[in-house]
């Protein structure tokens, strides 16, 4: 049985490159029994229109020039793509129909949609023969032989029949887009941009599951990202608010793509042939998404006035100029828009009945939840006066409403547009995993933050996650009573579940706060990537996690545009990322950071006076849980090695946490065995750091326990977790008991270097941290 229909439009077929990346991504994604439907190369279809053109115009020398273009063209593509003896035999096929057309051109028999049809046939007989080449099983098919239309209706029975005998799992189809016979065997066409009704129609014929669309942007967006480029990609657009944007003529689908799902379950998918490996949009049936906003304009349009528009009669006029036309009925009456172009076709075969009430008009649709959209309207208004865009006509009917002007709307305008009628409500949804001390009060701050955030952005906290149970609530939990419903809702926390409702949330952009210390959460992060999910953690594993898999989890990230915020995993709220980040983008270059960034380890060294032994002043820390339960986890050092490769890291440096040396605070033979044999030890340790201690005192010098990078002229790379012995009257040698301190020297910091400090944890500041990382996370999406 048929899988999936996959289609690639005249953009993803520009240039023989692109065809080579359509092969692969065939290769890839497509199995036997696959069908691949083809629009014709670029903009061929445009080329053989203009060729029709010229013949209708008897302009033979244009005929002739454009013919010869057409064979350029393909010709090009062959010897790109083929070797040689290939190529010769597929250009002298491409030979003999082009003088077949100059021929019946000649002879006054061309006929049009028979010419437009060659677009198609030349670029799916290319694709099999170049799928061939790569040892796929393929062959081409002529749609014509497939669907069978009479009277303006497809017969669709027939076609079923036809496709079911033609189609079989034994190789992959590459079937013409487009094109189509009527029952006398003549050709005919589906209307510009038809191959994606094509595509639907083939998915329907053959009981396919899936249909892609494969174009040249990453799904459907709230406007021509082509011309803003602010555009938001939805992930999932709805089945009515797809047909209402085709109906208003936006090129993403054609106006009949959706009919043949109607009543089935084949899912729709728009993605881009460019970047395969995104996820693009969904089109899902009428409850499956929330209404979305969106502007789509217009060229050229005339309005015409109808009488006694009758049923069906819309269809005809479009099949008739090869263009939908959008209708619409205002105070009683009909109107259309028409391509100006088209306007003298249709006018004659209204034959008196239609009046031209505006001509050459331009302008945009918004199309949005209807709840919205008499504000949207008011909205849009005043944004084009503002930008002096005369309306010469306007119309409203719940789902979308019609400007249409005199000007085209510039991508200035349309930007502007844009930034204040969509970006405005923006959506965020919000999955907090992991309610300890900081989680609990990060959601506590939650309250106040969020109603902030939600006067930009449409933010909502969908999921709380602990390591047993969650709460997911797709339409937003109530954080000010987020316990009570903890209490009845939540359920038990499996992974995969986790993963499988992240990827049904309807939200424009998803974000996954990490405020575990769980490494089995962290290696989720490529999960959640893939699921389109922003992350921000104050868990330190990933950061530290291996150079490959970190690597990756980059890439990653940067293929889908998403942002991956950390401020918290060192030094707590210190914002010490940032500043790196910031020196570095604004040109500088960090050639040392050296810093204290334990908390416990700083208390520990700047409270030692030699009043008490050193592990007195160990148990004092840790009754007052200022230690983790075992305080040789904060002695023997990894924290801050861990701590010093994520700040390595952010300047760019490939290394692994074995990269940097340790010394830890402790003999090391007192890491092993239980807690009760090293406090039988616990002499070794206080001599340990006496001998060390008076060392120091010896040399007029304080004992600290540091970390210290350092990048030299050559990029070469040292660094350190360990003690060190540090200059009286230095930031690091003051330090308060308790701090955190980061010395940055840099290429402009060199000799006096940049220093930030202050504590380093402690939940309040914490979480504040990971606040001003969704801060920064909600700016950057605006
Ligand atoms: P294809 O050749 O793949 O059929 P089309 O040119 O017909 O591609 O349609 C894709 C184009 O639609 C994009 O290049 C883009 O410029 C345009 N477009 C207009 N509005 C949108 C939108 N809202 N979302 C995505 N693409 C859009
Ligand atoms: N090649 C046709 C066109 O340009 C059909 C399509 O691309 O969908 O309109
Ligand atoms: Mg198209």
């Amino acid at each position: 049985m048929t899988k999936v229909v996959h289609k690639f439009g005249g953009s993803s077929l520009s240039s023989a490159a692109r065809y080579q990346a359509v092969a692969n991504i065939i290769l890839g994604q497509c199995q036997a029994g696959d069908c691949v439907v083809v629009s014709a190369a670029g903009k061929t279809t445009n080329t053989l229109v203009k060729l029709w053109q010229s013949y209708v115009q008897k302009d033979d020398n244009g005929f002739n020039d454009i013919l010869l273009q057409v064979e350029n063209h393909q010709n090009q593509l062959l010897s790109e793509l083929f070797d040689s003896q290939q190529a010769n035999a597929l250009s002298s096929q491409l030979k003999d129909e082009l003088q077949s057309i100059a021929k019946a051109a000649k002879g006054d028999s061309l006929h049009e949609a028979t010419l437009l049809a060659h677009g198609e046939i030349w670029s799916a007989r290319l694709l099999a023969r170049l799928l061939s080449t790569l040892n796929v099983e393929s062959q081409d098919v002529d749609a014509r032989t497939l669907f069978t239309q009479h009277q303006g209706q497809l017969l669709h029975a027939q076609n079923k029949q036809a496709c079911l005998a033609q189609i079989k799992a034994d190789k992959i189809y590459v079937v013409t887009g487009f094109i189509a016979s009527d029952c006398d065997g003549k050709t005919i066409t589906l209307g510009r941009n038809g191959s994606d009704y094509s595509a639907t129609l083939l998915a329907n014929y053959v009981d396919a599951k899936a249909v892609s669309i494969w174009t040249d942007t990453q799904g459907v967006f709230s406007t021509d990202p082509r011309k803003v480029s602010s555009a938001i990609k939805y992930p999932k657009v709805c089945r009515v608010q797809a047909n209402l944007l085709a109906r208003l003529g936006n090129p993403v689908l054609h106006a009949k793509t959706l009919s043949p799902l109607k009543d089935t379950n084949i899912k729709l998918q728009v993605r881009s042939s460019f970047d395969p490996e995104v996820v693009g949009t969904e089109i899902v049936k009428q409850g499956y998404s929330k209404d979305k906003r969106f502007i789509t304009t217009f060229d050229e349009l005339d309005l015409i006035r109808v009488e006694g528009l009758a049923v069906g009669e819309v269809r005809t006029l479009s099949q008739l100029i090869q263009h939908s036309i959008h209708h619409f009925n205002k105070g009683g009456e009909d109107y259309l828009l028409v391509p100006s172009k088209d306007t003298h076709a249709v006018a004659s075969h209204l034959a008196g009945r239609g009046n031209i009430v505006e001509s050459h008009l331009r302008g945009l649709a918004i199309v949005s939840p209807s709840h919205e959209t008499a504000h949207l309207t008011q909205q849009a208004a005043t944004v084009l006066e503002q930008q002096d865009v005369v309306v010469r006509f306007t119309h409203s009917d719940g789902s979308y409403a019609l400007f249409l002007t005199d000007q085209s709307i510039d991508s200035d305008v349309l930007a502007i547009l844009h930034d204040k009628l969509v970006n405005k409500g923006r959506e965020l949804a919000v999955i907090i995993a992991g309610l300890g001390n900081v989680g609990e009060v990060f959601v506590e701050q939650c309250q106040k933050q969020v109603e902030k955030l939600q006067a930009t952005f449409d933010l909502k906290v969908v999921a709380l996650v602990r390591s047993k149970e969650m709460l997911f609530c797709p339409s937003g939990i109530n954080i000010g009573s987020w316990q009570q419903q903890w209490r009845s809702e939540a359920q038990a926390y499996q992974p995969e579940d986790l993963l499988e409702r992240i990827g049904e949330l309807d939200y424009e952009n998803k974000v996954v706060i990490d405020i575990t210390a769980s490494d089995a959460f962290s290696n989720m992060y490529p999960s959640f990537v893939a699921h389109d999910c922003h992350l921000i953690s104050a868990n330190k594993y990933a950061g530290t996690a291996e150079q490959t898999w970190y690597g990756k989890l980059l890439e990653q990230l940067q293929e889908r545009n998403l942002h991956w915020r950390y401020n918290t995993s060192v030094g707590a709220g210190l914002p010490i990322n940032f500043a790196l980040a910031d020196l570095q983008n604004s040109g500088d270059t960090v050639t040392r950071i050296e810093g204290v960034f334990s908390g416990t380890l700083s208390w520990l060294c700047s409270s030692f006076d030699g009043s008490k032994a050193f592990s007195e002043l160990v148990l004092e820390a840790q009754s007052m849980g200022y230690t983790e339960p075992d305080p040789r986890e904060d002695l023997s050092g990894r924290d801050m090695q861990r701590k010093l490769l994520i700040l390595a890291r952010d300047l760019g440096l490939q290394l692994d946490v074995d990269d940097i040396a340790l010394e830890p605070l402790m003999p090391v033979h007192l890491a092993d065995g239980n807690w009760d044999s090293f406090l039988a030890k616990r002499e070794a340790l206080d001599e340990f750091y006496q001998s060390r201690y008076e060392q120091a005192q010896s040399q007029g010098k304080a004992l600290r326990y540091t970390g210290a990078l350092e990048v030299d002229a050559q990029g070469k790379v040292s660094a350190k977790v360990g003690i060190a012995y540090a200059e009286a009257g230095s930031a690091i040698a003051n330090l308060t008991p308790g701090d955190n301190i980061f010395v940055i020297t840099s290429q402009w910091y060199e000799s006096n270097p940049l220093v930030i400090q202050g504590p380093g944890a402690g939940k309040e500041v914490t979480a504040a941290g990971i606040h001003s990382d969704l801060y920064w996370l909600t700016q950057k999406l605006k």
